[in-house]
């Protein structure tokens, strides 16, 4: 969520996976952040009401543009000015080179790409959920009905697909306790 013509504004160019619901469900918005403004500007914010109450918008988040830049990037709320993912950590501490980091961002998304292929053969079109969402809600479907074999073999595909998803994104993204996509 930082970007910026510096190497590692390149990297998230070139990533964006902690906009496009492959990492994420949503955003939180946090003190400071205006929901009002916010919803102003595009992004779909929803407050939930208890004793403290939480706003916040889904992803894949509507600012994104295709080319990956932030449509709100000067308005964009705190938690997105503040993210740095591991990969993005040790790519500005020069532990790991920026061509590696590119690698492993495309590889990523590229694995993201893949189980969106497999979902949208399993009947699923919602682009606009995030793929741990999307995930959730096929496999609660196919066991409440797993009558169809081509469905469980492609969710067998899907379920690989994801499982890799995962360990990538613990190992080379997420950095402590986030509310993450792509939870067990
Ligand atoms: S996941 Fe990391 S490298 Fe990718 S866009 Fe977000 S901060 Fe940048
Ligand atoms: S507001 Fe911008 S930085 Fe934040 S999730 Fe959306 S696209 Fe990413």
């Amino acid at each position: 969520m930082l970007r910026g013509l510096t190497p590692t504004g390149q990297l998230c160019l070139a990533c964006g996976l902690c906009c496009d619901g492959t990492l994420f469900d949503g955003v939180q918005l946090e003190r400071g952040d205006s929901a009002r403004k916010l919803t102003a500007l595009g992004l779909p914010v929803v407050t939930y009401r208890g004793h403290a109450p939480v706003s916040r918008f889904p992803q894949p988040c509507a600012a994104l543009c295709a080319d990956r830049t932030c449509r709100l990037y000067a308005d964009r709320p705190k938690q997105c000015r503040t993210f740095e993912c591991k990969l993005f950590k040790q790519t500005v501490a020069g532990e790991i080179e920026l061509a590696a980091a590119l690698r492993l961002a495309t590889k990523t998304r590229r694995l993201g790409d893949k189980a969106r292929r497999l979902l949208r053969r399993l009947g699923d079109h919602e682009d606009e959920m995030s793929l741990g969402e999307r995930f959730h809600r096929m496999d609660d479907r196919l066991r409440a009905d797993p009558s169809d074999p081509a469905k469980l073999a492609l969710f067998a595909d899907l379920s690989l697909v994801i499982h890799r998803l995962k360990l990538l994104a613990h190992e080379r993204f997420y950095t402590r306790a986030e509310k993450t996509s792509l939870a067990e």
